[in-house]
């Protein structure tokens, strides 16, 4: 069986293992079908987070096919199934409230434990959901990044007619955006590669402009902050309307806010991180069903897990939009 195998940081391998562990009592074995390729995984592979441990397999989008269960596991061989990559111990304070995003015991697949980049792997039934049958798996992939931006929807509420601001053109911007134009808001994307820019057009009745060329007049009812870096996270937060507020989904390590202004204009920022299970996927399921909802140009390219390298060299070039490994 095939995986990669973040060895350490920009060093990657795909190598064959011999045998894979059997499911045990409440885990089930998958076949891979498709996984998407995520900032995170770039950012593993360029060793950025502390929290990063190697060697690891990488890979937490991920859709495939049960294969073989314990025997506790309640689930039948052959159910398509989507993976949940954040682990929650259901016992802290945040899991008892209902909010297994920031489990305090949190793990992350593919980032300090094994993810799913490859053939096949063992996961708990915890961390699995099953998908409809009127979902390909190629679209039900979106799922995961996906639920990021519902998540983060809970928060903000999009009224038609609105303006809303996206920062960044990655995945998750493009998917806000895609979201946002949907819920019938009048959408700006915003970002410095203009490549990008084209792409988001494509995914609903979208505004593109370069940082460069907003003006004072630029101001919106929502600004969503999708770029993750210190100078768009500071633009940003200039775009909101006095009244506004700002859905901030990028890391940014640390920025420089005008916090007098932020307060006397009486603005609110919401910090959102991954998503409540499994609520928050079921909405996106039903969002990915739906035929108006457009977010096949999203994804760039479909490449084979033996050319990972090239999968990789794209992503990193910050030129395409989702890029998929078929396994
Ligand atoms: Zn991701
Ligand atoms: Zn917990």
């Amino acid at each position: 069986m095939l995986e990669l195998n973040v060895k350490k940081p920009f060093e990657i391998e795909l190598r064959e293992i011999e045998s894979i562990e059997t499911p045990k009592k409440n885990e089930v074995k998958i076949r891979v079908s498709y996984g998407g390729i995520c900032g995170s995984d770039l950012s593993l592979f360029k060793g950025k987070f502390a929290h990063g441990k190697y060697p690891v397999r990488p890979g937490h989008e991920l859709v495939g096919t049960i294969i073989e269960c314990g025997e506790q596991s309640n689930y039948e061989v052959g159910t398509r199934v989507v993976i949940l990559p954040n682990t929650y111990c259901g016992e802290c304070e945040m899991c008892r409230n209902g909010r297994t995003n920031i489990c305090r015991n949190k793990k992350s697949l593919g980032i300090n434990m094994d993810g799913g980049f490859s053939e096949e792997f063992v996961i708990s039934t915890k961390l699995i959901l099953p998908i409809p049958d009127d979902l390909p798996d190629e679209k039900a992939v979106l799922i995961e990044p996906f639920a990021v931006v519902v998540s983060g929807f809970n928060k903000i509420s999009i009224k038609k007619g609105q303006t809303v601001a996206v920062v960044g053109s990655g995945s998750i911007g493009m998917l806000a955006a895609a979201l946002a134009a949907h819920l019938g808001a009048n959408v700006t994307a915003i970002d410095i590669n203009s490549k990008k820019l084209e792409m988001v057009k494509r995914v609903g009745d979208i505004r593109t402009v370069h940082p460069q060329e907003i003006t004072d007049e630029d101001k919106f009812d929502i600004v969503i902050e999708a770029a993750g870096v210190k100078s768009s996270v500071e633009q940003a937060f200039q775009l909101i309307k006095p009244g506004g507020s700002m859905l901030a989904i990028g890391l940014a390590p640390e920025v420089t806010i005008p916090f007098t202004q932020f307060v006397r204009n009486d603005q609110s920022i919401h910090g959102t991180i991954t998503y409540n299970f499994p609520d928050d996927y079921l909405k996106t399921i039903d969002y990915l069903r739906n035929p108006d909802l457009n977010v096949a140009p999203i994804v760039s390219k479909v490449v084979p897990l033996t050319d990972y390298q090239e999968a990789y060299d794209n992503a990193l070039s910050g030129d395409f939009g989702k890029i998929l490994l078929k396994f």
